[in-house]
C-alpha cells in the first residue's frame, strides 16, 4: 500500500470536489513537480470519477531547471515556453479547469546570479500571461493544493533526516489544510460559510482605507473604489464554485494602487521562485514603493520592483487571523500558499478584477481608473503577526477596530 494513502485520498478528495468543484464532462490540466506523481495520480482518479473525459498532468523537474542555470548560454534566460501556455490557455478558454500542486524546493535558485533568474522570470511571467488573465478573472474554476516535496520537507526541518521530514510536512499539510477531521468535505463547507460571513461584513462595512500598526509598522492602505471583499469559495464564470487556494484562511480585496501610505516591514520570510526574502521593509509614497531594503535576497527584491510599472503598486491586500490553524502549527513552510495563510499579507503587482464590482466586464482602463494594478507579478508577503492591529477607516474617515493583538474583534 502506497504509504500516505490516507493523506493522499483526503487531499485528492476535497482538491476535486472543494478546490475545483468540478463539474461533470470538465477537462482537467494538471501542473505539479515530478515528485508529486502519487497526489496527481490520485486526483485525477477523482476527476475521472467525477466525470472529466481527459486529465492532462504536466510535470516540472527542479533538477532539469537547475542544469539550465548551470550550463545553458546566457542569451537562453530571455526564453519561456510561450507556446506551453498558449496551449493551456486555449484549454482553459475551451472550458478546461486548472489545478496546480504546489511544493518544489524553496532553495533551488539560491547561489544562481540574480540577474539571471530574474530574467528567466520576466520571460516566464510574459509568456504566462494569457494563462494567469483567465485565472485571475475566474473565466475557469482553479486550485492550488500542495504537496511535501522532499526538499521542500528538508528546508521546512532541517533538522530531521529525510523520511521523518517528509512526513512531518505531511501531517502539517493536512492540518492547516483542515482534513484532519472525519469528513473533510463537511468540515470545508463549513469553514467557507465562516469566510463568506466576514466577507459579507466587509462589504457591507465599505472601508475607505485600512491601517496596519505595529512594530516597523504604520502602513494606510487605501483601498479601490468600488472594491469587493472575497474570500473562501467563489463562483467562476463557468458556474463552478470553486476554492482557488487549499488552504484558504483569508478575506482580502483590491487596495487603491495610488492610495498607499507609509512603512511596513514583512513579519515571515518571503520564498520566491527558488529565493528567500526576509525582513523586507518598505515605505509607499502614493501608493508607490519609494524605498526597500531586505536582510536577505534585497538584490531580488530590487530587481523584482524593476519588472515594470505596476511591480511597485499592490495588487492585494487581505486579513487572515493570527488563530488560523496554519499559524497555530507554529510552521514556517516556506511556501507562500501555507504562509500567506498564516498572516495578514499584501501583494506587490497585479489586483484580482473579482475584488473590483463588476470587474470581469471592465477595460483595462476602466480598472484602472478605480485604482485596480496591473503588473506582470503578484507576490504575496506578509504583514501580519500577534503584534499587529488593523483599523477600518470609514469613509467619513472615523477608524473602527477590526483586529487587535492579531484576531479580529
Ligand atoms: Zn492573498
Ligand atoms: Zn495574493
Amino acid at each position: 500500500m502506497e504509504p500516505f494513502a490516507d493523506y493522499l485520498d483526503k487531499l485528492a478528495k476535497v482538491a476535486v470536489q472543494v478546490g475545483l468543484g468540478l463539474k461533470a464532462g470538465q477537462e482537467v490540466v494538471i501542473t505539479a513537480p515530478i515528485e508529486a506523481v502519487p497526489l496527481a495520480r490520485k486526483i485525477a482518479e477523482y476527476a475521472y470519477r467525477a466525470g472529466s473525459p481527459l486529465v492532462t498532468v504536466l510535470y516540472d523537474d527542479d533538477a532539469a531547471t537547475l542544469l539550465r542555470f548551470q550550463h545553458a548560454p546566457e542569451s537562453a534566460f530571455e526564453h519561456a515556453p510561450k507556446w506551453l501556455f498558449e496551449g493551456m490557455a486555449a484549454a482553459f478558454r475551451s472550458g478546461a479547469a486548472r489545478l496546480h500542486i504546489a511544493g518544489s524546493d524553496p532553495n533551488l535558485l539560491r547561489g544562481q546570479n540574480p540577474e539571471r533568474v530574474a530574467r528567466a522570470n520576466r520571460a516566464r511571467s510574459m509568456a504566462y500571461r494569457p494563462v494567469l488573465e483567465l485565472i485571475t478573472s475566474f473565466e475557469v474554476n482553479w486550485t492550488i493544493v500542495a504537496y511535501p516535496h522532499p526538499a521542500w520537507a528538508q528546508t521546512v526541518f532541517p533538522n530531521l533526516e529525510q523520511q521523518q521530514a517528509v512526513q512531518k510536512l505531511w501531517d502539517a499539510i493536512i492540518k492547516a489544510s483542515r482534513l484532519d477531521t472525519p469528513d473533510p468535505v463537511a468540515t470545508w463547507q463549513a469553514h467557507n460559510r465562516q469566510l463568506s460571513e466576514r466577507v459579507a461584513y466587509l462589504n457591507h462595512k465599505r472601508y475607505s482605507a485600512l491601517h496596519f500598526k505595529g512594530p516597523g509598522t504604520d502602513l494606510l492602505v487605501g483601498l479601490a473604489d468600488d472594491h469587493v471583499w472575497a474570500g473562501g469559495a467563489g463562483q467562476a464564470k463557468n458556474g463552478a464554485v470553486c476554492n482557488p487556494n487549499i488552504p484558504t484562511e483569508e478575506v482580502f480585496t483590491a487596495p487603491h494602487k495610488d492610495r498607499v501610505e507609509g512603512y511596513v516591514r514583512s513579519t515571515k520570510p518571503l520564498s520566491y521562485q527558488g529565493s528567500l526574502l526576509e525582513d523586507i521593509e518598505v515605505r509607499f509614497e502614493k501608493g508607490r514603493v519609494v524605498e526597500a531594503k531586505a536582510k536577505t535576497g534585497a538584490d531580488v527584491l530590487h530587481k523584482v520592483l524593476q519588472t515594470d510599472e505596476g511591480a511597485r503598486s499592490l495588487g492585494e491586500v487581505a486579513l487572515v487571523p493570527h488563530s488560523s490553524p496554519i499559524a497555530q502549527t507554529g510552521i514556517l513552510f516556506y511556501n507562500t500558499l501555507f504562509d500567506e495563510n498564516a498572516a495578514s499579507h499584501i501583494a506587490l503587482g497585479q489586483a484580482y478584477s473579482e475584488c473590483i464590482r463588476g470587474g470581469s466586464q471592465l477595460s483595462p482602463e476602466e480598472l484602472a481608473a478605480k485604482g485596480a494594478n496591473s503588473s506582470l507579478i503578484h507576490i504575496d508577503w506578509m504583514i501580519g503577526s500577534s503584534q499587529i492591529d488593523v483599523d477600518g477607516i470609514s469613509p467619513s474617515g472615523q477608524a473602527e477596530p477590526l483586529m487587535r493583538g492579531g484576531e479580529w474583534v
